[in-house]
């Protein structure tokens, strides 16, 4: 709690976590040892942030730790899943090898999924799965499907970007050198069109396949997917599809012994690739330092990550304001809203509204504090179909004079005149 430094001293294989309110500031840093944080191995000496988030910094050989700021909680675990999470990280290393050595060029990487319900620590191990293969000379694919809480883009939105170095410990994903490639839907939950999200991961499936065909390191290296918490109902259906379009050769279930059963069920006698290898699905053990986290946590994360896209994570950009007069851009959205549950239909009448159909917007006040994604597509018809070059979000509306005025995180011109809208809001606090 208090703004004096603490120092820590843990033995070998254990861990300091840390959880840090939003708006609250912790520095931790290495005096002795040696020390990661979800995999970034940290350097002695340099002093590493954290902001508003649960962070763990755990020690193989044993360190001493010094901690400033505010945090809400900090103690030292020794009871960890890192011994089971190297394990599993080394088959996956020795497959790569196997990949890499093959000269038919048929044989491909390792392409993990982490999947299980909310707060069970699959974007955690993510980054740590990522962190250690590159620690082995590897540059997995990274995937994150979440449209909640996704680790590449801002929410709404799923992406890939190669991973060529280890992370950065809290910045995360943010700071690599391949640039990503981010798809928008436009809402927090693929609830509302399930179908339009369907489609977006199959366009990103397909684009990934295509690098990996023409990049043999990438081929080797495999590719690390990071799934939705929704493993219910339609999630479920949701994603069994994902795991099918990005030809997941291991599925790691974490922490819920029904969905473990269902996927090994489900994907009993099912191979992947040319190689007919069976798809593998491992049951991986919850760390006890993931902590759940509140719809407000989460809407807070969100509104974090969004102020960092335009902001930057330290503040190291300085987004400028634009005005831009109405007839200059064109706003569109991808499906109709919400559908009518066929239930409420006339029998035998389908639904009518295309989820990938594309409308324009007129307009109106609707559009302030909307975060609008700027469209690589250049037709209507590619809209749905493309990936987009970045976010603006709408400070103002003049519907007087015709203007609306945007804030971007680099200023200047837009990339394309073509914006996206859905139900992602951001009110500048
Ligand atoms: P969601 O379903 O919301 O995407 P998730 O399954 O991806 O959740 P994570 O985001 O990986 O879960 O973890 C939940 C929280 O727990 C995160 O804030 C993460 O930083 C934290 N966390 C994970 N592992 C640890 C740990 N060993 N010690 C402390 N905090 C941890
Ligand atoms: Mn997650």
């Amino acid at each position: 709690m208090a703004d004096e430094t603490e120092t820590y001293d843990l033995s070998r294989e254990q861990e300091l976590r840390i959880e840090v309110g939003h708006g609250q500031l912790v520095q931790v840093i290495l005096q002795d040892g040696t020390a990661e944080i979800f995999g970034t191995e940290i350097a002695k000496g340099a002093s590493v942030k954290l902001p508003g988030g649960k962070h763990a910094l755990f020690t193989w050989s044993g360190a001493s730790v010094d901690v400033k700021g505010v945090y809400e909680e900090c103690y030292v675990a020794s009871e960890t899943p890192m011994v089971e999470y190297v394990n599993i990280s080394s088959v996956l290393d020795e497959r790569r090898n196997v990949a890499k050595s093959d000269s038919t060029k048929e044989m491909n990487g390792p392409r993990v999924a982490l999947v299980g319900p909310t707060d069970v620590g699959k974007s955690t191990l993510c980054k740590l799965l990522c962190n250690y293969a590159v620690r082995k000379g590897w540059s997995p694919l990274f995937v994150d499907l979440d449209l909640g809480q996704n680790n590449i883009g801002p929410p709404s939105t799923i992406g890939a970007v190669q991973v060529d170095r280890a992370l950065d410990a809290t910045d995360g994903f943010v700071n690599l050198t391949d640039l990503p490639l981010v798809y928008f839907h436009g809402d927090t939950s693929p609830g509302n069109n399930p179908d339009l999200y369907k489609h977006l991961v199959e366009k990103l499936s397909t684009m990934v396949d295509q690098r990996g065909n023409t990049n043999p390191d990438s081929r080797s290296s495999g590719l690390v997917l990071n799934t939705m918490g929704w493993v219910d109902g339609a999630g479920y259906k949701l994603l069994l599809h994902a795991l099918d379009a990005f030809k997941i050769t291991d599925v790691l279930v974490v922490g819920q012994d029904k969905l473990h059963a269902g996927l090994a069920r489900d994907f009993r006698g099912k191979t992947q690739f040319a190689t007919k290898t069976p798809v593998q699905v491992w049951q991986v053990k919850k760390s006890g330092g993931v902590v759940e986290r509140s719809p407000q946590f989460r809407r807070q994360t969100r509104e974090a990550v969004i102020k960092s896209y335009f902001y930057g994570a330290d503040g190291e950009l300085s987004p400028s304001s634009t005005s831009i007069e109405f007839g200059k851009v064109s706003i569109f959205k991808i499906g109709s809203g919400p559908r009518a549950p066929s239930s409420a239909l006339p029998i035998g009448q389908k639904t009518s509204a295309d989820p990938l159909r594309v409308t324009t917007v007129a307009p109106s006040m609707a559009l302030l504090n909307s975060v609008l994604a700027v469209s690589h597509g250049k037709t209507t018809g590619e809209i749905p179909n493309t990936n987009v070059a970045g976010f603006i979000f709408v400070t103002e509306v003049d519907m007087v004079n015709k203007k609306l005025t945007y804030m971007s995180p680099t200023g200047g011109g837009l990339p394309s005149r073509n914006l996206i809208t859905g139900t992602l809001k951001w009110i500048e606090t």
